[in-house]
């Protein structure tokens, strides 16, 4: 396995705010929020980046967004409605290599995608 700091948090040896958990995915609270609900959705497949991700295992991406869905539905803010993002390499600002869904939500979100 792969040595990031979501892999030593799937390890637990380091703390996080675990939110959900299942055989394939684990959920934590951002440490750095940017809404008022931050969650990062996390594979237990190593792959660094959405680039390394084949057609045969789109399932691993799948898993990621149902499971934030459910988590949307659980937790009473999925009628308001939520974002999902996955950042990509330096221009997407990707900081921790092993693939990440961020789950925004809990206020309305600001426009996206601007440069800089
Ligand atoms: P990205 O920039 O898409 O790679 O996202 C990485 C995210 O991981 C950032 O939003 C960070 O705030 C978050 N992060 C970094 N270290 C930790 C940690 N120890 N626990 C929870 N979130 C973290």
């Amino acid at each position: 396995m792969s040595d990031t700091i979501f892999h030593k948090i799937m390890r637990r040896e380091i703390p996080a705010d675990v939110v959900y958990e299942d055989e394939n995915v684990i959920a934590f609270r951002d440490i750095a929020p940017q809404a008022p609900v931050h969650v990062l959705f996390v594979p237990k497949v190593d792959f660094a980046t959405l680039n390394d991700v084949p057609e045969d295992d789109a399932v691993v991406i799948g898993r990621l967004a149902t499971a934030a869905a459910r988590y949307a539905k659980k937790e009473g803010f999925a009628e308001n409605g939520y974002r999902i993002v996955m950042n990509c390499n330096a221009d997407g600002g990707q900081t921790v290599f092993q693939i990440h869904l961020h789950l925004l939500a809990g206020a309305p979100l600001g426009r996206f995608g601007t440069p800089g």
